[in-house]
C-alpha cells in the first residue's frame, strides 16, 4: 500500500496546480500525482488559442465583464458564484503564472498580449503562440518536480475506494495498476483530487487526445455519486477536415473567415451571428456551419466548409498561428497561406462532469460535500461553463480551481488521520478484473465495439438531437454494453505494457460516459447552449433553468436536478438575471 497525505488522479493543468499548490503551501505534506500518461503529454499539451483573464492591457477590461460574457456564453446556466471566483482570480493567476516560468507573447509595449475569442467582448486572450498549453503545463509541471512532488507516471487507477470511515462514507484512496508490469497497488490518502479531463473519445471526431476517455468520470458513477449536466457536450466549430484535430479558435480570433461553397462568409446569415461573424460563441458557430452542410452548401456539396486565413499574410500567420499552419500542411496537405483550410464541428469539451462546490468537494445528489474527495478541471463541474463553455475559459479553470482545489486539500487533511484499510479485498477483486478481462473468450474486438459507440454517439446525440435519436441511441448502446461484458476479445495476453487491456477498459469508461450523456440529453426537453433539441427549440427557464444530475442505480441511468445558483443578480440585475441571448 502506498500512502499521502494528498493523492492526484490527473497530470494535466488542473491535477499538476493543484500539486504544485499543495507543494508551495504545505511543505511538510506528501503529496502524490498519478497519471497514465506522463503528465506533460496530458490533453492540455494541446490547448492552443489562450487562457482569459480582464489584464486589461489591450482593452479597458474588468472581472464584471468578463463574468457577464461567461454567464451569457453558458446561456444562464453557470452557477454565479463559482464565475465570479473564476473571473475575479482570473488576472492574479496569470501573474502568478508568469512568475512560476510561463513564457506568455508580448505586445509591442512589453506586456502580455491579449487576443479577441469568441463570446468575449474585450480582448482578453492570453497565449503563448498557438502552444498556450504547452508552455503553462511545462512549467507546472517542473515547479513540482523542483518542490519533490512525487509522480506515478503510466499507472492506471481502475477504482476509486469509497467505504464506511470514522464519520460515515468516505473516499480513501483507490486501486492501480502500473501499465509497465501490470502490477496492482493500493493508493490511500486523507483526500482524493479527481483531475482526469474529458471524454472526448465517445465520438467519432474529437479533437481530444486518445487518453480523453472520461475515466475519472466513469470511476465516480460506478461508486454511485452524480454526474452534473452531461448533455452539454461542447462541438468546437473548426475540427481540420477529415482528421477532426483542432484548428484553434486563435485563428479566428486574427480575423480567419469561414466561408460555404457559394464563397459567402456565411455567418452573416444568420442573425444570432451577424454582429459578431466567426467570433461568435461555439454553439452557434458549429450549429451553423452544421445547417450550411446540411442544406448542401459545404464545400463541393461535402462535409465541410472553409476557413480562410490567406488575407492575414504570411508573416502574421507564421507568428501568430504557425501550429495551426503545420496541422494544415502536416494532416490535410494544405498550406493556409495559399489555400483555405477544410473545417468542421469536431467534439472537444465537456461542460459537464464531476458536481463540485466552489470549494473543489465533490458533492453528492443531496448537494452535501463528500468526505475526502475533490474534482477540478474538465471532469469537474463547478459550473463555470454552463451549458456552453466560451474559449480561453477552461485553461483559466484549470489554473484557478487547480490552485484552489490544492490549497483546500493542503488545509482540510491537516487535522485529518490517514484512514484504516484493509487492502486485500481490493488486490484479490482488481486481479480478478484483469485476470477476468484477459480469459475472456468472445468474438467481439475492441475496436470494433468503440467504433459502433463513437458512431452512435455521433449520429444519436451529436450537434442536434431528439427524443426519437435519443432512445434509438440508447437501447443502441444497451447492445454494445451487453456485447461488451459478454463477448470482448483481447489478442494481447502479456503483462508488460499490454495496452490493448487498458483500452478495454477504457471502453468501459466511454460506454459508461456515453449514456450518461444521452440519458441526461433524453431528460432536458428544451434547447439550451450546446443542447439543441429539435423537437423542443426553445429554451424553457420555468421548467430547465437547473443542473441535471445523471446517476447509476443498480446498473441503470437515472436522472434529477439541483438548482442554479444566481447570486450575481444581487450585485447588477441587469445583466445577471436570465434574457434572451442575442449576439
Ligand atoms: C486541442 C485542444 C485545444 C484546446 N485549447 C484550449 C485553449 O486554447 N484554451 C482553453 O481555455 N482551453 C482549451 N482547451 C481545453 C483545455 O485544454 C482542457 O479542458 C484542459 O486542458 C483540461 O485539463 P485537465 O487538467 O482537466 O485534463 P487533461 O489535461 O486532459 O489531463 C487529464 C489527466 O488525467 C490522467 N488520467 C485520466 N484518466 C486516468 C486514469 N484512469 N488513471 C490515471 N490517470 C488518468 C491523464 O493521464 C492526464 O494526466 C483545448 C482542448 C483541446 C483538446
Amino acid at each position: 500500500m502506498i500512502d499521502h497525505d494528498v493523492l492526484i488522479i490527473g497530470g494535466g493543468l488542473a491535477g499538476s496546480r493543484a500539486a504544485l499548490a499543495v507543494a508551495q503551501n504545505y511543505p511538510h505534506l506528501s503529496v502524490g500525482l498519478i497519471s497514465k500518461v506522463h503528465p506533460i503529454r496530458s490533453h492540455s499539451v494541446a490547448a492552443q488559442g489562450g487562457i482569459a483573464a480582464s489584464l486589461q492591457n489591450v482593452d479597458n477590461d474588468d472581472w464584471l465583464t468578463h463574468a457577464f460574457d461567461t454567464i451569457k456564453g453558458s446561456d444562464y446556466l453557470a452557477d454565479q458564484n463559482a464565475v465570479r471566483v473564476l473571473t475575479q482570480s482570473a488576472p492574479d493567476v496569470i501573474i502568478d503564472l508568469e512568475h512560476l516560468g510561463v513564457l506568455f507573447s508580448r505586445a509591442d509595449n512589453g506586456k502580455i498580449a491579449q487576443r479577441a475569442f469568441g463570446g468575449h467582448t474585450n480582448s482578453r486572450a492570453c497565449y503563448a503562440a498557438d502552444k498556450t498549453g504547452h508552455a503553462i503545463l511545462h512549467e507546472l509541471v517542473m515547479n513540482l518536480l523542483r518542490l519533490g512532488g512525487k509522480i506515478y507516471q503510466e499507472w492506471y487507477v481502475m477504482q476509486l475506494i469509497y467505504e464506511e470511515g470514522n464519520n460515515g462514507q468516505e473516499i480513501k484512496g483507490f486501486v492501480a495498476y502500473s501499465l509497465e508490469t501490470s502490477e496492482i497497488e493500493l493508493f490511500r490518502a486523507k483526500a482524493v483530487l479527481m483531475a482526469t479531463g474529458g471524454y472526448g473519445r465517445v465520438f467519432n471526431t474529437t479533437s481530444n487526445d486518445f487518453a480523453s476517455t472520461g475515466d475519472g468520470l466513469c470511476l465516480t458513477a460506478n461508486i454511485g455519486l452524480p454526474l452534473q449536466d452531461m448533455e452539454f457536450v461542447q462541438f468546437h466549430p473548426t475540427g481540420l477536415y477529415p482528421a477532426g484535430v483542432l484548428i484553434s479558435e486563435a485563428v479566428r480570433g486574427e480575423g480567419a473567415y469561414l466561408i460555404n461553397d457559394l464563397g459567402d462568409r456565411f455567418m452573416a446569415n444568420y442573425a444570432i451571428s451577424k454582429n459578431r461573424m466567426e467570433l461568435s460563441p461555439r454553439d452557434i458557430t458549429s450549429r451553423n456551419i452544421a445547417c450550411e452542410i446540411a442544406a448542401g452548401r459545404g464545400i463541393n456539396g461535402g462535409n465541410y466548409v472553409h476557413l480562410d486565413v490567406r488575407h492575414l499574410g504570411r508573416e502574421k500567420i507564421l507568428s501568430r498561428i504557425p501550429f495551426a499552419r503545420e496541422e494544415g500542411l502536416r494532416l490535410a496537405g494544405v498550406d493556409c497561406i495559399d489555400s483555405p483550410l477544410p473545417v468542421r464541428p469536431t467534439a472537444h469539451y465537456s461542460m459537464g462532469g464531476i458536481p463540485t462546490n466552489i470549494d473543489c468537494q465533490v458533492i453528492g445528489t443531496d448537494s452535501k460535500a463528500i468526505a475526502g474527495f475533490f474534482a477540478a478541471g474538465e471532469c469537474a463541474c463547478l459550473s463555470v461553463h454552463g451549458a456552453n463553455r466560451l474559449g480561453a475559459n477552461s485553461l483559466l479553470e484549470c489554473v484557478v480551481f487547480g490552485k484552489r482545489a490544492g490549497e483546500q486539500l493542503g488545509a482540510y487533511v491537516s487535522d485529518r488521520a490517514m484512514p484504516k484499510l484493509d487492502p486485500l479485498a481490493y488486490i484479490a477483486d482488481a486481479e480478478a478484473k484483469l485476470k477476468g478481462l484477459l480469459s475472456q473468450r468472445g468474438n467481439a474486438r475492441i475496436a470494433d465495439i468503440r467504433q459502433q459507440l463513437q458512431d452512435t454517439m455521433t449520429e444519436h446525440c451529436g450537434i442536434y438531437r431528439d427524443d426519437r435519436r435519443l432512445r434509438e441511441g440508447l437501447a443502441k448502446l444497451q447492445v454494445l454494453r451487453d456485447r461488451y461484458e459478454r463477448d470482448l476479445w483481447v489478442d494481447d495476453r502479456g503483462s508488460v505494457f499490454n495496452m490493448e487491456m487498458m483500452q478495454a477498459i477504457e471502453l468501459k469508461s466511454l460506454l459508461t460516459v456515453g449514456e450518461i450523456i444521452m440519458s441526461s440529453a433524453l431528460s432536458r426537453e428544451e434547447s439550451r447552449g450546446a443542447h439543441s433539441r429539435d423537437d423542443y427549440p426553445q429554451r424553457d427557464d420555468a421548467k430547465y433553468l437547473k443542473h441535471t444530475l445523471g446517476y447509476l442505480e443498480m446498473g441503470a441511468v437515472k436522472t434529477s436536478n439541483r438548482p442554479v445558483d444566481m447570486s450575481l443578480q444581487t450585485i447588477d440585475r441587469d445583466r445577471f438575471t436570465p434574457q434572451e441571448r442575442k449576439y
